[in-house]
């Protein structure tokens, strides 16, 4: 048996050789601790025993539970499919939202924010690998639709999210996170924003993202064990 703590270096570890792998700055990327299913006693261990203070979330429900129970210093991601009726709980709870994967919901946050008086950080998500079970913008639909996302007033689009199908070998998943990289790149040319962010990687391949370009890992059962 590893302890959290154990674990939790360990994937630091990955994280920093896959970036010296690549010729990347380890600086570049984040660790997001994916603590969804687990108890607010989990998260309180992985900061106090191991410093983390970046969590991520997939259910705002269970998110409501949890943030006000911990620390006000950690910091959380929404990385789950947000539903229109609980974007107004959503919205002051996160730093960044991972998983905008419509124009309607984009308009959805947009509206809401402007009630609120926030200016929300989120991510568009992008279904690379065509999967019928995955949600996101066809990397067709992402280029239809990014100029107008970008026009809406009060989101801040920063980059893209995906999920690779889940396969055996991690090496299996890296033409997904290449293809995510390269349609950012240039899009990210055409619109003339860096569109810096690339969320992809979770447990199972999280070392591939980070050579092909991630700046935030999403790891749940590595660190935390199973759910
Ligand atoms: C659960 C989840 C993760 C973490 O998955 P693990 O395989 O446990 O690391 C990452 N991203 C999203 C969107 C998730 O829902």
């Amino acid at each position: 048996m590893t302890t959290l703590m154990e674990r939790f270096e360990l994937v630091r570890e990955n994280i920093y050789a896959a970036a010296e792998r690549a010729g990347r700055s380890p600086d570049d990327v984040e660790l997001v601790a994916v603590s969804k299913k687990h108890p607010v006693e989990s998260v309180s261990e992985a900061f106090q025993e191991a410093g983390q203070e970046l969590f991520g979330e997939s259910r705002v429900q269970e998110a409501l539970i949890k943030i006000p129970a911990l620390p006000s210093r950690l910091r959380w991601h929404f990385i789950g499919h947000l539903q229109a009726n609980k974007v107004r709980k959503a919205l002051p709870c996160f730093e960044l939202i991972h998983g905008i994967d419509t124009v309607d919901i984009a308009r959805d946050v947009d509206r809401v924010a402007a009630e609120m008086g926030l200016f929300p950080r989120v991510l568009l998500e992008v279904n690379v690998s065509g999967e019928g079970s995955k949600h996101g913008f066809t990397p067709e639909g992402l280029e239809r639709e990014l100029e107008g996302l970008l026009a809406l007033p009060r989101i801040q689009v920063e980059g893209f999210m995906t999920m690779a199908p889940l396969v055996k070998e991690a090496e299996a998943a890296r033409p997904y996170f290449t293809k995510l990289r390269e349609l950012r790149d240039r899009l990210a040319g055409q619109v003339g924003i860096p569109l810096a962010t690339l969320s992809m990687g979770m447990s199972g391949d999280y070392e591939v993202a980070v050579e092909e370009g991630a700046t935030l890992v999403r790891v749940g059962s590595a660190l935390f064990g199973g759910r």
